[in-house]
């Protein structure tokens, strides 16, 4: 049977079962994007097997040839660029020009960076062993490529996080399997078909679709790496499944990231960026502005600013150009994002703007259709209307003022388009509110004073801290990307990242190989001298007291010599 994508997309995949597929949706209207094949827990360990002999000659590649691969990709993805940017906008309900924006252009800037600086990041190196190199040795390091190198991303980021990975491990020279979420397969398979494309030797790029449980076969079929976006719950599952084969884990997780803004900051610049920062991609970022904590003597002036900037936001099909706001990727996510805004009302917050289902000012919140997780079912078959040809997976931009750290939404991840806001008086306050979280993935500073933005982002558990900016680092493919606490363990992009696909082997060499080590058998009471004179000179680190060691060593191996 052959599993295709409706508009013309080449990609297809071969399965043997029809009797179970996944069917992908476009959230903003209901159209059925396509189906791809709930592969089985079978097809994925061979994926991974066939994967393993891919690698196996990739990894006696040169760094030239990976650099061809990853550089032809690029072009491959320019060439396709609106195409490729119209099918992530038609998954996940994202604006287009979003998607080429936060998706497309920087994992272009990641490819090339890798493409060019690995070689040189993963040069063997050597290492400054101290006083062990008066004895006449050296150590260096190199790095081997891990293998296979199980991707595992979320819908939120469906091209960017996967394919910047990807590439990263092909340049450290594994081969890589990816387990796209259900919600945008075809994203996933768009990926395979790039490197496919740019002539990847069969099997070095794997894609397998299906849905968590094919996730789950993905970790039980044993590859070297797991590479895992997604939520904290899912996390734990993942690292505890490949714990059982000690597989190591990447863990980019959850984030409720705080904005501060300081009574200095400039107001209008701060009022953009937590527009942007709040309701980009719906909010549905790890690194959204999920907090925003402002001085109290600017809170009702940077409150209005946001209110009119927010008035202004156009809603709708992700296809338009002029839409700002695009439709929430699931039913799931919406009824989160309902239940936060709902709690937030019952608290005692006040809803400045927004607040409901729908869109915003278009009157198309009544329809019920909502599209859900897995069965991919639709229910209303009114959003066929080509009057409208709009879900009801819409949430307004929501404007929140007078929140607290008690309230329940304060705490939890909403992953929609809200930003709730609450003042503070003092830095050391706007710190410990910052902090009150489960979460440290990013954070941002707002100040016109940057040794105090300096000092308070250093304050702040964040695995990436902006001052004076939103948002946008995970674009910085230079550097590197993880958080503190419940936001994750591990890093991807930067050298951090780069050195999670990769094994590091010590090489080291003595050089003068002629004498036997004092510290070898048979011990004995010189023996024992020489190791206190070793415990209190040697280990000093200091040239100067090692001499007062050399008569005791030279014994010791004179005895050693004799007793050979
Ligand atoms: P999930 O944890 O639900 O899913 C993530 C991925 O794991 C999906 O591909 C999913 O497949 C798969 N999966 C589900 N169950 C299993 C399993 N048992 N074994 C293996 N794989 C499984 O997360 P969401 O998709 O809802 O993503 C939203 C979360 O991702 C948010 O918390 C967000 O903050 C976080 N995120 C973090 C980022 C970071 O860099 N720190 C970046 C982007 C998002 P399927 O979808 O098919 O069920």
């Amino acid at each position: 049977m052959t599993w295709q994508y409706h508009h013309g997309m080449a990609s297809v995949i071969q399965s043997k079962r029809d009797d179970q597929q996944i069917i992908s949706f476009n959230p903003a209207t209901g159209e059925e994007v396509g189906r791809v094949p709930q592969l089985s827990a079978a097809e994925v360990l061979a994926a991974v097997d066939r994967s393993r002999e891919a690698f196996h000659k990739w990894k006696t590649t040169s760094f030239r040839e990976r650099r061809a691969l990853v550089m032809k990709a690029r072009e491959v993805i320019l060439t396709q660029l609106d195409e490729i940017a119209h099918l992530i906008s038609a998954e996940s309900g994202k604006p287009f020009g979003e998607a080429i924006a936060m998706e497309i252009a920087p994992v272009l800037d990641l490819m090339q960076h890798f493409a060019r600086s690995a070689e040189r990041m993963l040069k063997p190196r050597r290492i400054n062993i101290g006083l062990y190199a008066t004895l006449g040795r050296y150590s260096k390091i190199v790095y081997h490529p891990l293998g296979v190198v199980g991707i595992i991303p979320a819908w939120n980021y469906p091209f960017s996080i996967p394919l910047g990975e990807t590439a990263m491990a092909l340049m450290a020279g594994n081969s890589v399997v990816i387990k796209p979420s259900e919600l945008t397969p075809f994203v996933g398979l768009q990926i395979g078909e790039i490197f496919e494309r740019a002539g990847a030797p069969a099997d070095l790029v794997k894609v397998v679709t299906g849905d968590g449980r094919t996730g789950a076969a993905l970790v039980d079929a044993i590859p070297d790496k797991i590479m895992f976006t997604g939520s904290v719950a899912t996390g734990k599952t993942i690292a505890s499944a490949a714990a059982k084969n000690l597989i190591p884990v990447v863990l980019e997780l959850g984030g409720k990231d705080p904005m501060i803004v300081f009574d200095d900051a400039n107001l209008d610049l701060a009022a953009g960026a937590a527009v942007w920062g709040a309701f980009c991609n719906a909010g549905q970022s790890c690194s959204s502005v999920e907090r925003l904590y402002i001085q109290e003597g600017v809170a009702d002036k940077l409150t209005k600013l946001i209110v009119a900037r927010t008035r202004e936001l156009k809603q709708g099909r992700g296809d338009r150009e002029d839409v700002s706001i695009g439709a929430m990727s699931s039913e799931r996510q919406l009824r989160i994002v309902e239940d936060h805004v709902n709690a937030f009302r019952e608290a005692g917050a006040k809803i400045e703007i927004g607040g409901r289902v729908g869109i915003a000012d278009r009157g198309v919140r009544s329809a019920d259709s909502v599209r859900s997780k897995s069965d991919g079912a639709i229910e209303n078959e009114g959003i066929h209307d080509q009057l409208s040809a709009i879900s009801n997976l819409f949430f307004e931009p929501t404007v929140i003022s007078g929140a607290t750290n008690d309230m329940r939404p304060m705490q939890e991840e909403t992953f929609g388009p809200t930003l709730p806001i609450a003042t503070f008086k003092t830095e050391e306050e706007a710190i410990r509110l910052a902090n009150d979280s489960e979460f440290g993935l990013t954070a941002s500073v707002w100040t016109r004073d940057y040794a105090k933005g300096r000092r308070v982002a250093e304050q702040i558990e964040a695995g990436s801290v902006c001052v004076n900016e939103v948002l946008y680092t995970h674009g910085i493919g230079q550097t590197p990307w993880g958080g503190f606490k419940n936001s994750g363990r591990g890093r991807t992009h930067g050298l951090e990242g780069l050195m999670e696909l990769v094994q590091p082997q010590h090489i080291h060499v003595n050089r003068v190989a002629v004498l036997p080590d004092a510290w070898w058998m048979p011990y004995s009471p010189t023996a024992v001298e020489t190791f206190r004179g070793f415990a209190k000179y040697f280990a000093t680190g200091s040239i100067r007291k090692i001499s007062l060691l050399l008569p005791q060593l030279s014994k010791r191996i004179r005895e050693l010599l004799k007793g050979g």
